[in-house]
């Protein structure tokens, strides 16, 4: 009697506490999905589904058709069943190159896989050693962190439609929140059959080396930083961090390094390309930029006025981490605890900044200004 007492209560607490996997079906675009996984957030609108692929799913209450709680635990895929999973989703014949952190899936030439591969871990070192010297406990990342490599911008924009719509036909790469993938195409021309099919390792480092490469490969270290900063614990996926702030922390890593086979050292270099267009801007408007750079995020979505607020918001970054490093690692420290769906409003955003930095916001833009005007390209 006593041990079936004691079964019952541990099976009680194993209820209360399993992390059960949900199962939810739901409507969108007239087509039935079905998945299971863990609800990650929950909001009166909606919920964020966790899949065992690594895939979150924002879902609306109102999309929700059928929503069970099963006994079995939520778990994500294996290696194995991961590196099927995208298998599965890109074009046939694809192959995989595994490394230490990464599974990097390629339609195209091997060689050229293997590069990217090699640039990605390097990168991931570089960001570790750097966050772990700035004192920062970063978290292993629960999967491997997956990259697409497509062998033309024709067969990478098909891809990416279904995520970018048509902006996909105009992007070099992207970092993906719903599949956590970074997604890119082989930029020296792509295999499909043409002479550059037998580059080798050597070449490629050659061709990339090249100044008319750089900005490209700045975008794609950029995407992958993105995934870095969100699978580190740096970033919550899905998580309101003011867009300024992700952004100008992908930028101030964005510089390449391709040259060196040790480390990483484009972290914090100044980046040439957003410091002239934040010098040009400056020169030309005396406007403040700050307080609406703190709260608009559509202004760095916005094709008309993207690139200004990108050089705003790498500048603040930079004049916050040379000048402000353990203020600005407190404020970051504070928005990786915001929590998927419980967006703060702008006054909180605005309030958490202050916190941090100081109440006057004037000041700061006029240092960040001074700092700018006196940096050299
Ligand atoms: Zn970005």
């Amino acid at each position: 009697m006593r041990l079936w007492n004691s079964l019952s209560l541990l099976f009680a607490l194993f209820a209360a506490h399993c992390l059960c996997a949900d199962e939810i079906s739901f409507e969108r675009g007239g087509q039935r999905i079905d998945l299971k996984g863990e609800v990650i957030a929950t909001h009166e609108a909606g919920i964020i589904l966790h899949t065992p692929d690594g895939k979150m799913w924002p879902i609306q209450n109102t999309e929700i058709i059928e929503r069970t709680k099963t006994t079995a635990p939520f778990q994500l895929q294996t290696k194995e069943q991961l590196i099927e999973t995208v298998l599965a989703e890109m074009p046939p014949g694809s192959q995989v190159i595994e490394t230490s952190h990464y599974v990097v899936a390629y339609n195209t030439n091997r060689a050229y896989a293997q590069w990217v591969a090699g640039m990605l871990e390097r990168l991931h070192r570089g960001f570790t050693s750097y966050w772990t010297q700035r004192g920062f406990d970063l978290q292993e990342p629960q999967q491997p962190l997956v990259a697409l490599v497509f062998d033309n911008q024709d067969s990478f924009a098909q891809y990416g439609q279904a995520e970018l719509g048509s902006a996909a036909k105009s992007v070099i790469g992207f970092y993906s929140m719903h599949t956590n993938y970074v997604v890119m195409f082989d930029l020296t021309g792509g295999a499909g059959g043409n002479s550059r099919r037998s580059l080798g390792i050597r070449d490629i480092q050659r061709l990339m080396s090249r100044p008319d490469f750089q900005w490209s490969l700045a975008t794609i270290v950029h995407e992958a930083t993105h995934q870095l900063a969100f699978n580190a614990g740096l970033q919550k996926r899905y998580a309101d961090v003011p867009l300024w702030f992700s952004e100008g922390l992908a930028i101030y890593f964005e510089t390449p390094d391709v040259s060196s086979s040790r480390g990483w050292r484009g972290i914090g270099q100044v980046s040439a390309p957003r410091l002239q267009k934040f010098q040009q801007a400056a020169r030309e408007s005396s406007q403040p930029f700050l307080p609406d750079l703190l709260i608009n995020d559509d202004s760095l979505r916005k094709a008309a006025t993207a690139l200004d607020r990108y050089s705003q918001a790498w500048a603040v970054t930079y004049f916050l981490q040379k000048r402000k490093a353990e203020e600005y690692d407190a404020y970051l420290k504070e928005l990786s605890e915001i929590q998927p769906l419980h967006d703060p409003t702008a006054t909180e955003r605005v309030r958490l900044f202050q916190k941090h930095f100081g109440v006057d916001l004037t000041e700061l833009e006029n240092e960040v200004r001074q700092m700018m005007l006196g940096l050299r390209p």
